[in-house]
Formats: structure tokens, sequence, C-alpha cells
């Protein structure tokens, strides 16, 4: 069945069917607006992010299921940024009247999979017709005690600079996929990103970090925005940055310069954080036994802009900055 046979209520009725009542929630999808019950003593942190069928993503690379799953994560991933706790969701797609009805029923699945892994529930959003391509847009609302909320602006001259899991690989599964191979390590990071949700709040909940944000555009680029809003500089060791070693062989094989990914590659999703030095080893303990791993890769300094170290000791030139969506050779 296509989505002009099903018509916008059929569609909101299907959606509707297949999700609970969440926390908090008063009044979900099915009124004019949803009614919440705001937590007492806790900011409400509110996020969106556009996904545009062409620009963002390619469905002859991807499948509905994992679409669905990483237009949440992309936008839970802002959430764990901050250190924000997921709580609910908003869920706005203009959609082509030829989709097929189990495309939508897939995208579901997914979305609703990982809301459901981290705590969040769909309240409403808004259905339409698009004429050619697929828009989706989510918005995202959590919450954090206001004093625990890590911005981009807090880092100082000695803080050590730490990033979760591997950088990388979602550009080097991108550049695959490009290339024609549809499965494997890296491609994986770049369809399906695990938000890492529990980390951020972690890190805010201890105060451990001085500013994070999420690397969604590169690593240079990411650290680039923490040291404008800081009014600081970074120093970081190219030999220090955690590479998957599945995705690093794919580099090579790949030709060209291999640092380009973890330095400019985006779309990882791994959080960017800065520490006292004093508390690096409260850093080492909360990630230790888990599954996620954080890595320090730099220091803070005074001045502006980041210094890369070769492994050898010299200076590595940056000349990518990471993904810029209206710069004239992006793709
Ligand atoms: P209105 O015309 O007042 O904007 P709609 O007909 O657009 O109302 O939506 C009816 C209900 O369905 C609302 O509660 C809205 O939040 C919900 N809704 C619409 N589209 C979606 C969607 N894609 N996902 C979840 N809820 C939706
Ligand atoms: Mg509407």
């Amino acid at each position: 069945m296509k989505l002009a046979a099903l018509g916008e209520f059929g569609l909101i009725d299907r959606i509707a069917a297949r999700t609970g009542r969440g926390s908090g929630v008063r009044l979900g999808i099915g009124d004019d607006c949803a009614v919440l019950d705001p937590g007492v003593g806790v900011g409400f942190l509110v996020t969106t992010d556009m996904l545009v069928e062409g620009v963002h993503f390619d469905l002859s690379f991807t499948d509905p299921n994992r679409l669905g799953r990483k237009a949440l994560a992309v936008n839970l991933s802002d959430l764990a940024a901050m250190g924000g706790k997921p709580r609910h969701l908003l869920l706005s797609l203009a959609m082509p009247r030829e989709l097929p009805v189990e495309f939508v029923d897939a995208f579901c699945d997914g979305l609703l999979g990982v809301a459901n892994e981290f705590g969040a529930s769909l309240v409403g959003g808004d259905t339409c017709a698009s004429l050619e391509r697929l828009v989706i847009s989510i918005t995202a609302m959590g919450e954090q005690r206001p004093e625990l909320v890590v911005r981009r602006s807090g880092a100082c001259p000695g803080d050590l600079v730490f990033v979760t899991g591997t950088l990388g690989d979602a550009a080097v599964g991108l550049a695959l996929l490009r290339a024609g191979e549809r499965e494997g390590w890296s491609v994986t990071r770049h369809l399906d990103p695990t938000p890492r949700v529990r980390e951020g709040m972690r890190l805010a909940e201890a105060g451990l970090a001085t500013a994070m944000l999420d690397v969604s555009d590169g690593l240079l680029a990411d650290l680039g925005h923490i040291l404008r809003q800081s009014r600081c500089g970074a120093r970081i060791d190219l030999a220090r940055l955690p590479v998957a070693p599945p995705s690093w062989q794919e580099a090579g094989r790949l030709g060209g310069d291999p640092w380009r990914f973890p330095l400019a590659g985006g779309e990882d999703y791994e959080l960017l954080f800065t520490v006292s030095p004093h508390r690096a080893g409260e850093v080492m303990r909360l990630f230790s036994g888990g599954e996620t791993t954080a890595t320090m890769i730099g220091e803070i300094v005074e001045g502006s802009g980041i210094s890369v170290i070769a492994p050898d000791g010299g200076a590595y030139p940056v000349a990518e900055a990471g993904y810029n969506h209206f710069a004239p050779t992006s793709s």
C-alpha cells in the first residue's frame, strides 16, 4: 500500500498506535498540542535537527529502519552533549505520496526502538506530503538540573581534551558506501550511530566536563566551536587519536592521508569534552568497565586555534576543517 491510499490521518493513527504513553505525558498524540508535566527543579533542554533526502541521507545506502534509528540518534546526541536525559519527542515528516506504508512502518520501528532504549516517548509531530523527497525533522526534549548542564564555553587552559569511542569511522563508512560497499564496521558506524546519552549524563552529573559537545562535523571543526566559545586554543596529539582498527585499515585502502578521517570526518556522534587535569583519573574511573572508552587526545592552551602534533613530534599541517553545508565543495 502507498501512503496516498492510507491518507494523512490514517498514517497518524498508525504512528499513534505504536506509541506508548511515556512518563510525564498528560496528553500525547491526537489533540492540537501535547500536554507534558514540567519536571520539578530541572532545566528543560530542547533541540531539533532536520534530515533531507539527498543532503543528509541516501536511500540507496540505508534502509528505513536504520534511517529511523539515525534520525533520532542525532537528536539524542545533542541532548547527550549537554548532559541531558531524553524525555519527549516530536516527529515531523514530509513524505512523497508514492512511499510504501511499509517504509514508514520500518522507519517508526527503528525510531521508536531507539526512543525506548533511551527512555524517550513520542508525543506529537506533523505530517504532510512532499513532491519528491523525504524530509524528517525531530525535536527532542530532555532535562537536567541547570547547574549540571555542560556548555561549549567552559574550557580553560590546562584542561585535558577527551573524546569517547573512536573517530573517523563514519567518514570512512560514507566513502565506502560511495564506492559501492554496503556493510562492515565503518558503514554501520555511518548508518547507525550510537548517541552517547548515558556517558553525557554521567559526565554532567559528576561535574567532570568543563565543556562538551558531540562530534557531528569532525574533530577539528567541533573542537573549534569549543575553543571559540571558551576563548582558548588547543594542542592535539595525532598519535593519541582513538581509531578503530577496521576503519583505519579501510582508510588505508581508500588512499590519501588517512588522518583526514579522524581529524575532519563528520558524523561519529562521539562526545568531545574537556576536564580539569586533576580530575582526569575520575574520567578514567567513570569509563572503566563500561563498553564505551574515553581517550585523552590533547590539551587546552592559551591563545586560539588548534595545533596538531604529528607522531614524530613535528607539526602536522591542518587543512580540512570539517563539514560546512554551504561550502562550495561540500557534497
Ligand atoms: P493540526 O492540524 O492541529 O496541526 P495534525 O492533524 O497535524 O493537527 O495532528 C494531529 C495529531 O497528530 C497531533 O497531536 C500531532 O501532534 C500528531 N501528529 C501528526 N503527525 C505526527 C507524526 N508524524 N508523528 C507523531 N505525531 C504526529
Ligand atoms: Mg499539523
